[in-house]
């Protein structure tokens, strides 16, 4: 590709009170698959995206989007967009993410998903909402209920459609997709494109554009990679060693039993870590979340489930506690690292045991990876990962979690469909932030 001077959000078609906005989040010129995105969005256009991890694809579809809604009203109940997305997490980060440049052109958000009470949502979505973030579950709920309609639907959005498929949640897509107006504009993201992907595509985009980044490998490029080799006995010995290092530290391990264990081993060595699986209540996994963002709590003890699309800057070491089981999971837990251009460090814990499967899946994702041995005089791995003797005084836990409920199936992003005792509507509470400095209300709010 010739060298092209990167065009400024103003010249790819964004108003000035947006541009505005971005640059007071420092967001001064667009990411490639923005540039290359949002024209396209802008004209009306069906565009299907992809582009590696921390590509920048949330603003490229959400600034258009806001763009295209912007002079219009919505009716009560009635939104004008919905972006679909595979986890809580990763809708309440693009809430987040949109919330300032929504407020700029006068639209109004509203996140609408599992494992917070039902009703209050209902009430949210009786008032005037311009473009709802959902969880596919949940907003397929809200349909069968009537407590939205979306017939006024000029856009929609499915992020991480890769993941939407893995998940099993094509069903709930396609209903969703199904309740929306044919005419209306959609747009797709990936990181991968095939399969059920495919089908989604071929059904619901009408001549869609391709934007393609780079492919979704590329991203482990900025990285380091390598293999601890580490003897069973010390396994967890080492993994608190490397969980005492300084920096965010994000560490997979395979089960839900699995986080809550070590989440409490680490504790009770000194290591401030907070653990997300799949069956923990929403206000647990907001604040465990909110402490790992913010180096309360700089190590994260997650499922892969857990962790998708969860982007939280400067996380500068992933530990795969238990070797994945196949290179999807490589590439998606390390895409957790090196985030928007910056470096990171991949590590991987292998036993005796499990060498062989570990070394075909490594091959597989095509990552060239350093072994370095544990437990003897081979020091290399210190350095590699900063690892250091924990404290040994126990953190304690602050507040007891309440009862964590027993669904009894498989981990689903959202912890069940029905609303769940003990949990607090989240949708109102961004409203209290402080961090814009200037106390201004959210318009529409009562
Ligand atoms: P993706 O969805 O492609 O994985 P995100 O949309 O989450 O990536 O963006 C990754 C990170 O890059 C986020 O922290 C976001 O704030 C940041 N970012 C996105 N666009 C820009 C930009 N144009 N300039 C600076 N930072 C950006
Ligand atoms: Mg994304």
């Amino acid at each position: 590709m010739p060298d092209r001077p990167t065009p400024t959000f103003a010249q790819l078609g964004l108003p000035p009170t947006l541009v505005h906005s971005l640059g007071r989040e420092g967001i001064a010129a667009p990411f490639p698959i923005q540039a290359a995105v949002i024209p396209d969005i802008l004209a009306g256009r069906d565009v299907l995206g992809r582009g590696p991890t921390g590509s920048g694809k949330t603003l490229a579809f959400g600034l258009p989007l806001l763009v295209r809604l912007k002079g219009g009203a919505s009716r009560p109940g009635r939104p004008r967009a919905i972006v679909l997305a595979p986890t809580r997490e990763l809708a309440a980060q693009i809430e987040k993410a949109l919330d300032e440049p929504a407020l700029a052109l006068g639209l109004r958000t509203a996140a609408i998903v599992g494992g917070v009470p039902f009703k209050g949502q209902a009430v949210r979505l009786a008032r005037v909402v311009d473009i709802v973030i959902a969880t596919p579950g949940r907003l397929a709920d809200h349909l069968a209920q009537g407590t939205i309609v979306l017939d006024d639907v000029r856009i929609t959005t499915v992020d991480e459609a890769d993941h939407m498929a893995e998940l099993g949640f094509l069903p709930q897509v396609t209903e969703i997709l199904d309740r929306t107006p044919a005419s209306a504009q959609r747009l797709l993201f990936s990181a991968t494109l095939d399969g059920e992907v495919d089908t989604l595509v071929a059904r619901y985009l009408n001549h869609p554009i391709t934007h393609a980044t780079a492919e979704a490998v590329a991203a482990v490029d900025t990285m380091e990679h390598h293999v601890l080799h580490v003897p069973r006995e010390i396994k967890y010995a080492t993994v608190a060693r490397i969980a005492a290092r300084p920096g965010k530290t994000l560490l997979f391990v395979r089960t839900k039993a699995g986080v809550d264990r070590l989440t409490a081993e680490l504790r009770a060595v000194g290591i401030a870590a907070g653990g997300l699986h799949g069956d923990k209540p929403q206000g647990h996994r907001t604040r465990v979340l909110a402490e790992f963002t913010d180096g309360t709590a700089p190590v994260l003890v997650a499922t892969d489930v857990a962790a998708r699309g969860i982007h939280v800057d400067d996380v500068s070491l992933v530990v795969h506690v238990d070797p994945p089981t196949e290179p999807k999971a490589y590439l998606h837990r390390a895409g957790r690292t090196a985030r928007a251009g910056e470096s990171g460090v991949v590590v991987t814990l292998v036993t005796e045991d499990e060498r062989a499967a570990a070394d075909k899946v490594m091959r597989a994702a095509a990552v060239d990876a350093a072994t370095l041995p544990v437990g003897g005089e081979d020091r290399r791995w210190t350095a590699v990962t900063g690892a250091r003797e924990p404290s040994g005084i126990p953190v304690p836990d602050r507040v007891p979690e309440p009862p964590t409920p027993a669904p009894a199936r498989a981990e689903k992003p959202w912890g069940g469909r029905g609303p769940r005792p003990g949990t607090r509507p989240r949708g109102e509470q961004r409203r209290g932030r402080t961090d814009s400095g200037h106390g201004r209300r959210r318009r529409g709010a009562h």
